[in-house]
This record gives structure tokens, C-alpha cells and sequence, in this order.
């Protein structure tokens, strides 16, 4: 994960949305195991909202690979097999896919 790249976040509202990685920072906690104080390390990832859909703006997530997905390098429609683009196509709230702007297709109508 790197500074600039475009993920797909499963946000806490249960939707998809699209976002740009504006900064990953290290982070410690403690965890207690019974009487034993372990560190964790992990990644915070703070992340600006490039879709319009949604009225927020930034955000801060511990980073989870359950809820960071990857767009694909080339991804393209499995309806019309147009290429899409993941910096200016919308995400699908409900299954996280690019929305094709040619025919709106996604893994919704995907049969
Ligand atoms: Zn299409
Ligand atoms: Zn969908």
C-alpha cells in the first residue's frame, strides 16, 4: 500500500467507496495477553474520498485487508469489455466493482 494509490474501502455504513491513500503511518499498541503486555504493530492508513456519492471527506482506518481491496492495473467491464478507469469511474456502494459508464454494469448484474 502506497501513498496515491486508489483502494476500494468497505466504510463502517456498510457501503464501497472509493479512495486515494494520502498517508501510511506506523502505530503501536498494547495488547494485553493475560498478565503480558505485548506490542502490536500495525498500519494506519489515512485516505481522502474521491467519490462524489459521499459527503465525506478523509478518513483514518488501522489497516485491514478485509476492508482495503486493490482495483485491478487494467480493469475492464465483463459486459461490454470496455476498459474502465479506476481514477474517474464510480465504485458500486454495494458490491465495491467499477461501474461501467457505458452500460452501468458491475457484479451486481453480473449473472
Ligand atoms: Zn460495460
Ligand atoms: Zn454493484
Amino acid at each position: 500500500m502506497r501513498v496515491g494509490d486508489i483502494y476500494v474501502f468497505y466504510d463502517h455504513d456498510e457501503t464501497y467507496k472509493k479512495v486515494k491513500i494520502i498517508n501510511v503511518r506506523g502505530y503501536e499498541q498494547i495488547e494485553m495477553t493475560g498478565i503480558q503486555e505485548k506490542y502490536v504493530e500495525a498500519d494506519v492508513v489515512d485516505f481522502e474520498y474521491t467519490d462524489s456519492s459521499t459527503r465525506k471527506k478523509y478518513g483514518s482506518e488501522l489497516y485491514q485487508s478485509k476492508r482495503f481491496r486493490k482495483i485491478d492495473r487494467e480493469p475492464h467491464c465483463w459486459s461490454c469489455k470496455d476498459n474502465l478507469n479506476e481514477k474517474t469511474d464510480h465504485i458500486c456502494p454495494t458490491c465495491g466493482w467499477i461501474v461501467c459508464p457505458n452500460d452501468g454494469g458491475c457484479k451486481c448484474d453480473k449473472p
